[in-house]
């Protein structure tokens, strides 16, 4: 039989749902059935479904359907996830969450299987944390897209609902003037409805004097609303970012997508983008103020993407996804309100996905590849250390460049993916040169600001180090400057349980554009890694450049911080660093991030 993948995700497969448990009187059923039918339409290994134990950070597996049973079994297993997994999956923006289970091992089974890979799919009815849905997927399947992830929370939701039912929790559903379900906490449309509705929409309300716009909005940080003030402020928000919605002149219609993801059809009679733009800007401002009142402590801003249809036969689904790809791109300008789609995003867009979609085979296809580049001693001129860089190696030998896909990764949250198999490669090259008892450095590793959302990475280190028995004084870990103003309480954190391993931390990038001096001396790096902007790829040293540097160093000295100086081109800047009292270098002048076994070949060379 040829399997479906989750390529194979749709919209069609939540209406194939619904379809299939329309009129049942059992909830039981329908639960077997969407199982079920889970498990075939995507192929899967397994489908578990967890829900909270009268224990503290437990849940329970109530129901399970493994790909070799025809019926689902009952269970009353209780299994106490580690509280950390409990508390990472409680954290309330996240919906879903992926083990790719060939490099971490997966939370329940605390196993590392190579074959598997393990969606998890969290559940919150009303406002509270009601469960999580597990699908084990064959490691053939490719990771799912976030279209895929909207698709498979809507199932998600749909079985749950029956759980609910079943327990008799759930609350009576509310229901439109045509007999439709309406979204529980707005009043608004459902998704589904709101797409059925729009493609009969565009036909007749598209013409030569008038467009219909498209906006998809979220609220930014409403994550820290849920975090910070509880689950029931954050529905009183989205509560009432519905009546703000309803009341939008021209409004045709409008949905919550799901959290805080609202889509909104709007008739305009002016074809002026620039002036649709505005006005949705000053709009969103104007209701970023009113939700301010009931939330104080966290700063809420609306962003929006924004499509101008002007062409009567476009579909819905296009329509929206366009004015979602730029809500994307709003949230990622700061002070920016609303974006308008245009050509480029889809360019954009298109590649991004594709990389998303490669990324699980070239990991296994070896096309990921670490590089090292050598740190060097200014003291005697001998190797120190060095960092781990990444190397995407395409089928036709060509190479893709970090700064062409990390970016992406960081947006889409595949860099976790991609950084825990960096460190698996590099614990596995230090393991490999101790056991053959040749001389091994330090390694520095790259973190991502996305690690710092929770703590998984955590637990991932300590994973490494059990598995390879790694003394930690080998190790090192890299969080650029940013990463410190913009998460300073996850930094600290993740800094001082580093100390507590006896793991250093470097700060990346200082110089490039967001030091506070003060921030420097409040936070406890063992490292300072000046930036390269200061090296200006080779050109000498002007006297301003030269004041900056002396003063830097001098200052990481005194706050007795190993300096180092990146991006080091020519004997000259060596020369002026060593002056100076930087201690260490990297840069081009003594060596390129360079393939495992050329690193091993310096090594000799410069030990
Ligand atoms: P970074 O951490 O600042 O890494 C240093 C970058 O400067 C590397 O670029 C390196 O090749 C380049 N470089 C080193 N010496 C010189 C020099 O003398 N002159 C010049 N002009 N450039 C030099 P690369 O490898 O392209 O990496 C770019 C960025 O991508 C890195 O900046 C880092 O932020 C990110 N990155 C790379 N690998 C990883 C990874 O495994 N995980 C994560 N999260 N980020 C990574
Ligand atoms: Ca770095
Ligand atoms: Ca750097």
């Amino acid at each position: 039989m040829e399997r479906s993948k989750f390529m194979s995700c749709s919209w069609l497969q939540v209406d194939g749902a619904k379809e299939l448990i329309r009129g049942d009187k059992q909830p039981s059923e329908a639960i077997a059935k969407l199982m079920r039918y889970m498990l075939d339409t995507y192929a899967l290994a397994a489908v578990r479904i967890h829900q909270p134990a009268s224990r503290k950070n437990s849940t329970q597996v109530t129901h399970e359907l493994l790909g070799d049973r025809t019926i689902p079994r009952r269970l009353n297993q209780v299994i106490t996830l580690p509280s950390d997994y409990v508390r990472s999956l409680d954290t309330p923006e996240f919906r879903i969450k992926i083990y790719d289970n060939s490099t971490e091992p997966n939370p329940v089974s605390g196993s590392v299987n190579e074959k598997y890979v393990t969606i998890f799919l969290k559940q919150i009815f009303n406002g509270e944390f009601s469960g999580i849905l597990e699908l084990t997927l064959p490691d053939e399947t490719r990771y799912p897209s976030e279209k895929d992830e909207d698709v498979l929370v809507a199932l998600g939701n749909l079985m749950f609902e029956q759980i609910l039912l079943y327990e008799k929790k759930s609350t009576p559903s509310i229901h439109g003037s045509s007999g439709e379900v309406l979204d529980y906490l707005t009043g608004l449309h459902r998704y589904e409805t709101f797409v059925d509705n729009l493609d009969t929409k565009i036909s007749e309300l598209v013409d030569d004097d008038h467009a219909l716009v498209i906006v998809c909005s979220d609220i930014n940080h409403f994550k820290l609303v849920n975090e910070n003030l509880g689950y029931r402020k954050g529905d009183e928000l989205l509560r009432a970012t519905g009546q703000i919605i309803l009341e939008i002149p021209d409004l045709v219609d409008a949905c919550r997508f799901y959290s805080d993801n609202f889509i909104m059809a709007v008739r305009s009679s002016s074809p002026d983008i620039s002036r649709i733009r505005s006005r949705i800007e000053s709009n969103n401002q104007k209701n970023s103020e009113a939700l301010q009142v009931m939330c104080s402590d966290t700063q809420i801003r609306i962003n929006s993407g924004i499509y101008v249809i002007t062409d009567p036969k476009l579909d819905a689904a296009s329509a929206i996804s366009y004015a979602n790809t730029a809500r994307k791109r709003a949230k990622v300008f700061n002070g920016v309100h609303a974006v308008v789609f245009t050509e480029a995003m889809i360019e954009e867009l298109r590649r991004s996905d594709e990389l998303n979609n490669e990324l699980p085979k070239a990991i296994r296809n070896h096309n990921i590849m670490v590089y090292y580049q050598p740190k060097i001693s200014c003291a005697d001129e001998t190797i120190t250390g060095a960092e781990a860089l990444v190397r995407w190696r395409r089928d036709d030998g060509s190479f893709i460049y970090p700064d062409q896909f990390i970016p992406q990764f960081e947006n889409n949250g595949n860099i976790i993916r991609l950084d825990y198999f960096v460190y698996d490669e590099v614990f596995k090259f230090l393991r490999n040169r101790l056991d053959n008892n040749v001389s091994v450095v330090p390694i520095s590793m790259n973190v991502s600001r996305r690690h710092l959302e929770n703590e998984d990475i955590l637990f991932y280190i300590e994973h490494l180090i059990n598995k390879y028995d790694m003394d930690p004084k080998y190790l090192e870990f890299e969080l650029t400057e940013s990463i410190y103003i913009d998460n300073v309480e996850p930094a600290l954190n993740f800094i001082s349980r580093c100390n507590q391993m006896g793991i250093k931390v470097s700060m990346d990038d200082f110089g490039s554009g967001y030091s506070s001096l003060n921030m420097i001396s409040s936070i406890p790096i063992d490292v300072l890694k000046i930036d390269g902007v200061f090296m200006h790829r080779g050109k000498t040293l002007n006297d301003n450049d030269k004041i900056v540097l002396n003063n830097v160093i001098n200052m990481a000295k005194e706050l007795k911080m190993v300096v180092l100086c990146e991006g080091v081109e020519t004997r000259e800047q060596v020369d002026f660093l060593k002056e100076a009292g930087c201690d260490v270098i990297q840069g081009y002048f003594f060596g390129k991030p360079m393939p495992e076994t050329d690193f091993e070949e310096f090594m000799e060379q410069f030990a």
